[in-house]
């Protein structure tokens, strides 16, 4: 535990990664402002270190760590560097408007398998790079943290050489990774344990951990870390990530709130009340929809159906329930708006949701409710997700803008499955108009193809999947879907990687025209993926 960084030695720092890690989940990728929204939302959360992305991986990226750095006001903003100096100098550029509040944090692998197959490289070499770009990074920054990279792999003796080399020369957060998801808790806090014995120097800096969840022990062994003697745990909201994803905020967080037996004395600076706000920010920007099953955050998390349960519920809520809705920030009643609600009324369900409509956008935001209560007569916290969504959101992404679509399916004998059907569609860029028609295998299909030709991309659809985001019958319909897209401009040699996987989502009352605006909502952000690098890239 560092006393410089944490006064109180039972304080539990909560980095978050949904912006770095998180975003590299396949089709998560944000734009500018939704990461702005996504970090603004993580410091009222009480997060005390946001990692807010890998700046040397493009100036997208670069751009977004910089702003984010900007606009943060309480929490630590950190880049991700691998162990070389130019991604050290970018990313140490990158955080830089945080002030004292910005920290690199620089990676190496050094497992066997990672040492042999992707670096390289041996052990002597490892060493050396890794206290090269740790002191070199302590010449632009101050908050240095150092992963090894594959931690749980490593050889525990090795692993030891290493910390001690990062910590001589200036490192002041140590991770331990489990980056491949393998680790198993009882095994992971002999790890720490035994790193605490052989590196003296370890009480001094802050033991962190990074978990994945490829066997669905990413929590566990978090939690198994911190019983251990770990202070920083990395996590993402909704528990997003690479593959199976990474240790779930929310998750731990409770878990050491309501398991307090377990973790006595110890405290983080999450304000609970705002997990549930913070889980649907993230599933709506990122498109990654939750299981209804999901721990603390998911739509049956306090859903108690069967009647014997709700027997005892009436007495005695803790018969059933080891904490309150209310405790997480679970809105208590879904209370229903409709085209009576005015303004205040609406801004006070927003809030209760955790959900920022900025000022400037607030009467746009009354229009397009007001337009929808036309439509349908309920209006429910789902549409006014969806709502901000189109709104807030949508007016800063677009690039090519729906302006018409009309689509005919074949009647008759040919209707059914595997009909043919024609889509007209109408597009607006930078004040340009482009209408094209195109035929497919029943209208979505037909959409698409028309959407190709005048964006001129190539592209297929990887999943497709429909939700009511309210109730009944009248209900909006929202589309989200991951499209494989390139531009028919790349040359072939290059065209391989230029195909590039992107999540896109689009919302109305007719599913035809959602479909659309999903696909063409990928199109739009197809621009900040292409030619991104990718951290795991080998390190030389
Ligand atoms: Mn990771």
């Amino acid at each position: 535990m560092n006393p410089a960084s944490s006064p109180d030695a039972n304080r539990v720092l909560i980095f978050d990664t949904t912006l770095r890690d998180g975003e590299q989940s396949p089709g998560a990728s944000m734009n500018l402002n939704e990461k702005l929204e996504i970090a603004r939302t993580l410091e009222a959360l009480g997060v005390d270190i946001i990692e807010a992305g890998f700046p040397v991986a493009s100036p997208d990226d670069f751009a977004a760590v910089e702003a984010i750095a900007r606009q943060s006001t309480r929490a630590r903003i950190c880049g991700l560097a691998r162990s070389l100096k130019g991604d050290i100098e970018r990313a140490a550029a990158a955080v830089k408007p945080a002030g004292d509040r910005a920290r690199v944090h620089i990676f190496l692998a050094t497992s066997a398998i990672h040492r042999q197959y992707k670096l390289n490289k041996a052990k002597e070499e490892i060493v050396k790079q890794a206290r090269e770009a740790v002191a070199y990074g302590k010449t632009l920054i101050d908050d240095i943290e150092f992963s090894c990279e594959d931690a749980s792999r490593t050889e525990p003796d090795f692993l030891a050489e290493v910390v001690q080399a990062v910590i001589e020369a200036g490192a002041r957060t140590i991770n331990i990774p489990d980056t491949v998801g393998y680790a198993y808790p009882s095994d992971y806090a002999e790890l720490i344990t035994a790193l605490r014995a052989k590196v003296p120097g370890l009480d001094q800096v802050v033991i962190s951990v990074h978990c994945h969840n490829d066997l669905g022990l990413a929590v566990a062994n978090s939690l198994a870390a911190v019983r251990a003697g770990a202070r920083q745990v990395e996590c993402t909201i909704n528990g997003i990530g690479e593959r199976a994803g990474n240790c779930s905020l929310e998750e731990v967080v409770m878990a050491m709130r309501v398991r307090k037996d377990q973790f006595p004395g110890i405290t983080t600076g999450i304000d609970a009340t705002k997990l549930f706000g913070a889980s649907r920010l993230v599933q709506s920007i990122t498109g990654l929809p939750l299981q209804r099953n999901k721990a603390i955050v998911g739509d049956n998390a306090f859903a108690h159906e069967s009647g014997i349960h709700q027997h005892g519920m009436l007495k005695n809520p803790e018969t059933y329930e080891i904490m309150t809705p209310a405790s997480v920030g679970v809105p208590m009643t879904n209370l229903v708006l409709g085209k009576h609600s005015g303004k205040a009324a609406v801004e006070k369900r927003l809030q209760t949701l955790g959900v920022a409509v900025p000022e400037t956008n607030m009467t746009a935001f009354m229009e397009a409710f007001k337009t929808l209560a036309d439509r349908k007569k309920e209006i429910y916290d789902g549409d006014l997700f969806a709502l901000v969504e189109e709104v807030v959101r949508g007016t800063t992404v677009s690039m090519w803008k729906l302006d018409y679509l009309h689509c005919s399916s074949a009647s008759g004998e040919s209707a059914g499955s595997g009909a043919m059907a024609t889509a007209t569609v109408k597009l607006t860029k930078d004040g340009v108009t482009k209408t094209d028609a195109a035929t497919g295998d029943g209208p979505v299909d037909a959409v698409i193809q028309a959407l190709n030709r005048i964006c001129g991309v190539e592209g297929t659809v990887e999943d497709f999947r429909l939700r009511a985001v309210s109730k009944g019958g009248d209900a909006q319909g929202e589309v989200s879907i991951r499209a494989k897209l390139r531009p028919v401009s790349a040359t072939p040699a290059t065209a391989p990687n230029d195909a590039v996987v992107i999540g896109g989502k689009g919302l109305s009352t007719d599913i035809v025209q959602a479909s659309a605006q999903a696909y063409l909502d990928a199109i739009n952000r197809m621009g900040f993926q292409i030619g991104r690098l990718d951290y795991r890239t080998t390190v030389n």
